[in-house]
């Protein structure tokens, strides 16, 4: 088994799932084995939250010598398919994790799990009721109120398995009969009120083909899916908290050999981002997104694509804990992962993404040279790289001002800046578009003396910005994301209001046009590079092309000039 996860950038801090397992060895509880397991419905991809759920069981797995199972947990073939399979074995694979041998799927256990129901029928612990869906909801009573007996919870075990068996056989429609665990009707948790274990479904299964026409429920074949493999600790999030009483139910009431412990932990929200996976469906299906892995998803295999590394999601997933209540958080600490792992290891390139010309006048015409840029200021042993400049190049638009305030360290006219890795420049004019009076090209003189970007006297120069040579530079589009959602909490809408009108109408623009230092046109779809004073920038997986990369921003730098412009009262 290999397992790059091992090895985490954060360091691990204890917390009450780990403690209990610890407690549960120590006592000798479940034969002092550790066995989890991670149970995605491949419904959908998975996201972010999930990511949590695999490092929490992987995690506990890895730290102390247990196994942690892959198991899909597939019983409704209405919902799930191959692609979600596929798509779920790679973003765990990628997270770093490997479950060997042990991956299953709860179709797997069907023919167990039916012949549980039968033994629940012989034990009179369970009935066949003919009552719609509606009407079972309906006996079902509300918070307030008790539930009502199903006029066929007095059926006796023989004709009830007489009736499973049929219903098994397909000779009833859709939705005319369920299988019910015969609990407690007045029970004050819901769950407990004739819960329904089996219903019919004449639908293929991606892995049983059409052997099945009644699939079992998730409350029913988790415990029991559960318990085959020898589940120690079964993790979920804390709405599951009032399904325990059910699980436990069903766990005791089967006879299986192993007896797991559910235990609840609170589920993973971000702000600005939605985490469930009918939602995401919907985004898709609608268009909003080019697809699950739309890089302003918050998908594995978006954040992948984004450029994401898995290094980061695990040092978020550690960062964020294991806790008892549930909060949300904020989605600047999943940025700041990033940050922190790509900062190490990104190589920096430069990038002007909205070009203004920008000529020296005292450099030669037509000469050029190659200077030394460093790589990685972070990573010595990164190196240096040779580029191109000339006397007529492109710079920022942002960095330049006609009518510039004091604090404004860029250039001006009669300011002086320095090149990065190149030389000190004072601006000596500017010329517009005589239409639009739109600044077209910045003058100025260099200072040979300053080769390097290095000041020949001790002179200072209060501002650095990045360039890139007009003739060398790789033309491109840059896509920017911003926030998918407007709204920090997009699910939180007034009834009848859909979290989709909290759609953020900005989240992407693309920048045309850009100006790229020439390296950047072999660099390989999913490189991800530090933009000097822009970001972190992915070349997109799925769009880039030999020799022409379709880069696009993973996240911005904690930039200082950002904190310059708020001062300045937000101009830019
Ligand atoms: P969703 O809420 O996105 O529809 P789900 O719970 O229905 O997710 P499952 O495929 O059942 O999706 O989830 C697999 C596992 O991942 C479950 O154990 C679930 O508790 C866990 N999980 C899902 N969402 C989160 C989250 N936001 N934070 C932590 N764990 C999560
Ligand atoms: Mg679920």
């Amino acid at each position: 088994m290999s397992h790059p996860a091992a090895s985490n950038p954060v360091p691990h801090a204890s917390h009450f799932v780990e403690e209990r397992i610890l407690a549960d060895r120590a006592s000798g509880q479940h034969g002092g084995r550790l066995c989890t397991r991670f149970p995605p419905e491949p419904n959908g991809y998975l996201h972010i939250g999930h990511a949590k759920a695999i490092c929490v069981n992987f995690g506990l797995a890895l730290r102390h010598g247990g196994v942690c199972n892959l198991r899909f947990d597939d019983t409704n073939p209405t919902t799930e398919e191959v692609e979600y399979v596929e798509s779920i074995q790679k973003d765990v694979r990628w997270l770093g994790f490997d479950w060997g041998e042990n991956l299953f799927y709860a179709s797997g256990f069907f023919e167990q799990i039916y012949g549980f129901a039968e033994e629940l029928v012989r034990k009179g612990l369970a009935y066949v009721c003919d009552l719609s869906g509606d009407d079972v909801s309906r006996y079902r009573g509300a918070l307030t109120a008790k539930g009502k007996d199903s006029p066929f919870r007095s059926r006796s075990a023989e004709e009830n398995l007489a009736l499973l068996r049929r219903m098994r056989a397909g000779e009833f429609e859709e939705g005319s009969r369920t299988l019910r665990a015969k609990i407690d009707m007045a029970s004050p948790n819901f769950n407990l009120r004739d819960p329904v274990l089996y219903r019919i479904l004449k639908k293929p299964h991606h892995r049983t083909a059409s052997v099945w026409c009644v699939y079992p429920t998730y409350d029913y074949a988790h415990p029991i899916c559960d318990a085959l493999e020898g589940i120690t600790h079964s993790l979920c999030t804390l709405e599951f908290e009032n399904h325990r009483p059910l699980y436990n139910w069903v766990r005791d009431n089967v006879s299986v050999q192993s007896k797991p412990e559910q235990i609840e932990f609170a589920r993973l929200n971000l702000t600005y981002t939605v985490l469930s996976k009918r939602k995401l469906l919907r985004l898709v299906q609608e268009q909003r997104v080019s697809g699950w892995d739309d890089p302003r998803m918050p998908t594995i295999s978006g954040l992948r694509r984004r450029g994401y590394t898995p290094e980061a999601i695990r040092a978020l997933c550690e960062r964020v804990g294991v806790a008892k209540f549930n909060s949300t958080v904020d989605v600047v600490q999943l940025e700041n992962a990033l940050r922190d792992d790509l900062n190490k290891r990104a190589p920096r390139a430069m990038a002007v993404l909205r070009p203004l010309e920008l000529v020296i006048e005292n450099y030669p015409a037509g000469a050029g040279e190659e200077l030394d840029a460093v790589n990685n200021p972070e990573d010595p042993a990164a190196g240096t790289r040779k580029v191109p400049f000339s006397a007529r190049l492109f710079i920022e638009r942002d960095d330049f001002r006609a009518d510039p305030p004091k604090d404004f360290f860029r250039l001006g006219p009669g300011r002086e800046v320095r090149l990065r890795y190149a030389y000190f420049v004072t601006c000596t004019g500017f010329d517009t578009d005589p239409s639009t009076g739109e600044v077209i090209r910045v003058r100025c003189t260099y200072d040979p003396s300053s080769k390097g970007g290095n000041s020949p006297d001790g002179r200072k120069v209060k501002g650095t910005i990045h360039w890139v040579s007009a003739a060398h530079a790789l033309r491109a589009d840059v896509r920017l994301y911003d926030h998918l959602f407007a709204a920090e909490h997009p699910e939180d809408v007034p009834e009848g209001t859909d979290f989709m009108t909290n759609l953020n109408p900005r989240s992407l623009e693309v920048v045309s046009g850009a100006a790229l230092e020439p390296l950047l046109a072999s660099a390989t779809p999913g490189s991800r590079w530090q933009f000097e004073r822009q970001g972190y920038f992915c070349a997109d997986e799925k769009d880039s092309r030999p020799g022409s990369p379709v880069f696009h921003r993973a996240v911005s730098l904690k930039d200082t000039w950002a904190k310059v412009e708020k001062r300045q009262g937000g101009q830019k």
